[in-house]
């Protein structure tokens, strides 16, 4: 028998995902980047297309394949995607996802942010490697002659994925291989060995973890002499030959599948400093920092999405004789993932302002600085939960692989890994801080444009765990609280007075709802804020 589907929803499709999104054009207008209004519509409209969503469920399903040799026996170390990864890759590059924020002095990174957030909406595999590729462009300032040839071609807007010099090339791609078998976390245990040579330097060991292996040049560590270095390490050399950059396997990974993430292993391969002998991980810092910055504006993004599939569901769906919107129980969990969404969004694009501002102001660069870290650990720790509770917002159907929400689930875990994961992460926060009195003031003064005793008592907490002697262990304490009094008072400022309210009482106030989604307190207006929730027509 082959019953109707009734009571099923549509797909949420055929809108524009910037358009529709009252909170990130809001965003915009405060950023000074209205100029981006057009290709936000443009990449808004793509996201929410029929045409764009396939790509991103095929260049998922259809994962990269290794191909390490030719027929004829000769080594390739080929990664086979799928034509929907290529697809993807084409628009997200051709649209400057990668690029716009060096293009654009002023209001750059904010608007290009919009474009991540956008793009993260859609598919994530493909935002890794335009995050490493728009990443790369400050550590290129410490190596100007790969600097002179290799920028213009990044900043190109031009995918050209075949792997030739990158002078015959419209645009190049850069991903970045540090983690080796021994230690992602501690790069100080880098083992793979760099000897000089006449010319270049000649680099012997692996990589544990290298993504997007068919980049067309990778930043990598290597022990010289003076300790860990930073390298410049392309795919193919001068005279059209390959490099040695032997795959010998992809991950198979639990999300993020239409991304290739290799163990390679190099075998005299040509490589050029970058920076100072002994001083890589300090020259790659930059590199961290931006991929920081993307994952903050990425995550935002992944949690709009996983939203805008709940609320589709619950408008479409019913149950026990109404649609699940009108169900008090359910408007309390949308209220929830909403109020998270847009506390998130506001601390993406609050930090992205303060990339733009870092230049002339100090005190914005200080507040970039602190914040960024802090902001990545907690959307992530975040993201995943946000994940959970949108899947269970459409019941079975959330549970299954042709849902968005299945690849999000999947995918959640991840930014919180890599890039410094958690821990790391926050010692990291601890020690910034404890170098610069300055960073704690920029925090402190933005915190305090909102008046509010409740996230008084909040960094006050962090001021007390930070003077512990026990410090390093009260790090997750001491970043948790700075990350809410930060969104507190954005949503104080930025959000409607409920929203901001109900952010304040569930997420500062010690009873102010329990630990799951769906526990804002009797007497909170979640059928308004629910309603706030929703993608405009
Ligand atoms: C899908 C994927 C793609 C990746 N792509 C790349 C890539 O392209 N290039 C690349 O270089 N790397 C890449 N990585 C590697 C990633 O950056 C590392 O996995 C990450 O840095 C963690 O390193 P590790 O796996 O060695 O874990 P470890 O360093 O062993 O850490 C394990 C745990 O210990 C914690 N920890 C570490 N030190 C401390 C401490 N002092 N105190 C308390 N806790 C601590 C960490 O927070 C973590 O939770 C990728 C990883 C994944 C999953």
């Amino acid at each position: 028998m082959n019953e109707d589907a009734t009571n099923q929803v549509p797909p949420l499709q055929g809108y524009d995902a910037y358009g529709a999104d009252p909170w990130l054009r809001a965003a915009v207008r405060r950023s000074g980047a209205t100029w981006i209004e057009g290709a936000a519509h443009g990449l808004g409209r793509y996201a929410g297309s029929a045409e764009a969503q396939a790509h991103a469920a095929s260049a998922n399903r259809n994962t990269p394949e290794l191909v390490t040799h030719d027929r004829f026996g000769n080594r390739i170390d080929f990664v086979d995607y799928h034509p929907s990864y290529h697809a993807l890759m084409a628009r997200a590059i051709g649209a400057g996802v990668h690029s716009l924020a060096w293009k654009h002095p002023g209001a750059g990174f904010s608007a290009r942010a919009v474009l991540f957030y956008l793009w993260n909406q859609l598919e994530q595999g493909t935002a890794c490697p335009v995050t490493m590729t728009f990443a790369s462009i400050p550590v290129m300032r410490h190596a100007p002659d790969i600097e002179a040839q290799w920028r213009g071609r990044v900043l190109a807007d031009a995918y050209d994925p075949r792997p030739i010099p990158v002078d015959e090339k419209a645009g190049a791609t850069i991903g970045m291989a540090m983690t080796e078998k021994q230690g992602g976390s501690d790069l100080r245990a880098v083992r793979t060995q760099a000897t000089r040579g006449d010319g270049a330097w000649r680099l012997d060991g692996h990589k544990w973890f290298c993504s997007a292996p068919m980049s067309d040049a990778f930043f990598t560590l290597a022990r010289a002499e003076q300790g860990v270095t930073c390298f410049f390490v392309p795919r193919s050399l001068p005279d059209g030959s390959r490099n040695a950059i032997h795959i010998q396997r992809l991950k198979d990974k639990v999300g993020n599948r239409s991304n290739a993430s290799s163990e390679i292993e190099y075998h005299a391969t040509a490589a050029w400093l970058v920076g100072e002998p002994g001083r890589g991980i300090a020259t790659l810092i930059e590199m961290a920092h931006h991929t920081r910055f993307d994952i903050v504006v990425g995550v935002a993004g992944m949690m709009r999405a996983a939203l805008n599939e709940a609320v589709n569901h619950v408008r479409h769906r019913s149950a026990f004789g109404k649609r699940l919107e009108q169900h008090g129980l359910m408007q309390n969990v949308v209220a929830d993932l909403a109020l998270e969404t847009e506390a998130a969004l506001l601390a993406a694009f609050r930090l992205a302002a303060a990339f733009d501002a870092s230049g002339e102001n100090a005190a914005e660069r200080e507040l970039q600085r602190a914040l960024t870290p802090i902001a990545k650990y907690w959307l992530c720790k975040r993201m995943t939960p946000v994940a959970v509770e949108a899947m269970e917002c459409l019941g079975g159907n959330g549970y299954v692989e042709e849902s968005p929400l299945a690849r999000l689930y999947r995918e959640a875990p991840l930014n919180g890994i890599w890039e410094g994961s958690a821990n790391v992460i926050c010692l990291d926060v601890l020690r910034a801080l404890a170098k610069s009195p300055e960073a704690l003031d920029a925090l402190s003064k933005e915190i305090g444009l909102a008046k509010d005793a409740r996230i008084d008592r909040v960094v006050q907490r962090a001021r007390v765990a930070l003077a512990d002697a026990q410090v390093e262990a009260q790090a997750r304490v001491i970043v948790e609280s700075l990350a809410l009094a930060v969104q507190a008072s954005l949503m104080q400022r930025y959000a409607n007075a409920q929203a901001a309210e109900a952010f304040c009482a569930s997420r500062l106030e010690p009873q102010g709802s329990g630990r799951a989604f769906g526990t804002l307190a009797a007497g909170t207006d979640t059928a308004g804020l629910a309603a706030r929730a929703a993608l405009e027509a």
